[in-house]
């Protein structure tokens, strides 16, 4: 096609005078992948039929996007408070200080100042988490993922590893228990029913050959009806019995507990560890509300075990990460945990308190036609899964709400919406009061 072929190479455009000032404070780099971007655009509107040629305003717009950081800021309009994609749990005004703080310059990440001696990175919070859960020992990693794989790795490679069928499962993410065993070289026995599994099945399973009891927290989904477990005392007696651990994958787990309307009740990691649980794993950034690591708690010589094997160098934790966690446990130890930490604060917020923010948007929007809706929201990452905070919401009708979700989505900064039953749904909850304008400014497209 004529129009196609006289589209201008990307050399062309770097040399053409008319360019040149728009070019000229970007690097070349950027420069070039905004040209790619401008002529592809061109190329994509002259094939569907436009009579469409290259300007400067193509090429302004390219520069502005690429310029841009991909990794950017967005408003959660979703309700969700623990929302996988959005970067989960926001951090606490306290630990992004911190890392401030740690990330400029120079720390004793590795260094023992008392004794000037090589130290572990995780030393600064081992004593506020052995303190805030009742256990010997503590240790943390990249993720809880991680921290499962380490403890099958550590504690059951080469040996059987005794789980329910209740509790085979996904934990997002395609990550999945049965894989993880296989990759940790643990032979993975089964026992129970999915929803029946007794004590005796875990003891028929017992023999010389098994290295781990595993229990894993339902803190994804639900069985509920006719259903039976073994509790983590009753397991943690009949392992230690035998001189075999036994490992909970607590998961979301809750530090304190929660408690709000709507919120159903979480087993607190120190109610797991009393429970005589020798391994216990639980991610940071679910209802801790901090950094994303795994957690590992228990007693000492189990975690000995794991600090020793080769897999914990490899899912250690940065300097960032301690600097963030040391500061969002502080706030548990120092009792300002749920008005200081985000997500907390964001479970617990009271619907009077979100009622009032839903009409200060709705009042922003003004003649654009919406409802102020009462909604159920969810706690998000795994967490929580029957649980149905109350909250409130504005709906917009009257547009084509795909578009609408869309156009939102692309916005500066970006509004994440949720569809429910042909309109979007601005849900209040994780927005706080000063971001309201900017999410009636992206509405209405101005
Ligand atoms: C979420 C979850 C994990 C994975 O935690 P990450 O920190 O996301 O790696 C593991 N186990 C359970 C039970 C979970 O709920």
């Amino acid at each position: 096609m004529e129009r196609l072929r006289a589209l201008p190479s990307i050399d062309e455009l770097l040399a053409r005078p008319s360019l040149s000032s728009l070019l000229s404070p970007h690097s070349r780099p950027v420069a070039v992948a905004a040209l790619r971007e401008a002529v592809a655009s061109v190329r994509t509107r002259v094939l569907a039929g436009e009579d469409a040629s290259l300007d400067e305003g193509d090429v302004a717009t390219a520069l502005k996007r690429v310029g841009q950081p991909k990794l950017k800021p967005v408003l959660n309009a979703t309700g969700v408070v623990l929302h996988t994609n959005l970067g989960r749990a926001p951090l606490p005004v306290a630990a992004i200080e911190r890392i401030a703080a740690i990330a400029g310059g120079y720390c004793n990440l590795e260094l023992d100042l008392d004794e000037g001696e090589r130290g572990s990175r995780y030393e600064p919070v081992v004593e506020l988490l052995c303190a805030l859960t009742g256990a010997e020992d503590a240790m943390v990693v990249n993720n809880c993922a991680a921290a499962v794989l380490l403890t099958f790795s550590a504690l059951a490679h080469g040996r059987e590893a005794i789980v329910s069928r209740g509790e085979l499962v996904e934990i997002g993410g395609g990550f999945r228990i049965p894989d993880v065993m296989r990759q940790s070289g643990a032979t993975l026995i089964e026992v129970g029913t999915t929803n029946r599994t007794r004590l005796a099945d875990y003891a028929a399973q017992l023999s010389d050959r098994t290295g781990l009891l595993v229990k894993v927290h339902r803190s994804n989904f639900a069985i509920v009806g006719f259903s039976e477990e073994a509790t983590t005392r009753e397991l943690a007696e009949l392992a230690t019995g035998r001189g075999v651990p036994l490992f909970e994958d607590l998961g979301s787990g809750a530090l304190r507990s929660l408690h709000a309307d709507g919120l159903s009740s979480e087993p607190t990691v120190a109610s797991v560890i009393a429970a005589g649980a020798h391994v216990v794993a639980f991610s940071a950034d679910k209802l801790l509300g901090g950094p994303q690591a795994g957690l590992i708690v228990g007693k000492k010589a189990t975690l000995d075990r794991l600090k020793q094997h080769p897999l914990n160098r490899a899912l250690r934790i940065d300097k960032l990460t301690v600097a963030a966690l040391e500061a969002t446990l502080e706030l548990y130890r120092d009792g300002r945990e749920d008005e200081a930490i985000p997500t907390r604060a964001l479970l617990l917020a009271r619907p009077g308190v979100l009622l009032a923010r839903a009409q200060k948007l709705s009042a922003l929007l003004g003649a654009i036609p919406h409802r102020v809706v009462e909604t159920a929201g969810r706690v998000g990452g795994g967490s929580m899964p029957l649980a149905a905070p109350k909250s409130w919401a504005v709906a917009l009708s009257n547009v084509r709400a795909t578009s609408l979700h869309e156009k939102l989505r692309a916005g500066d900064p970006p509004v994440i919406a949720r569809i429910v039953d042909d309109e979007v749904w601005l849900d209040v909850r994780c927005l706080d009061d000063t971001s309201l304008d900017a999410v009636a400014r992206a509405v209405r497209g101005d």
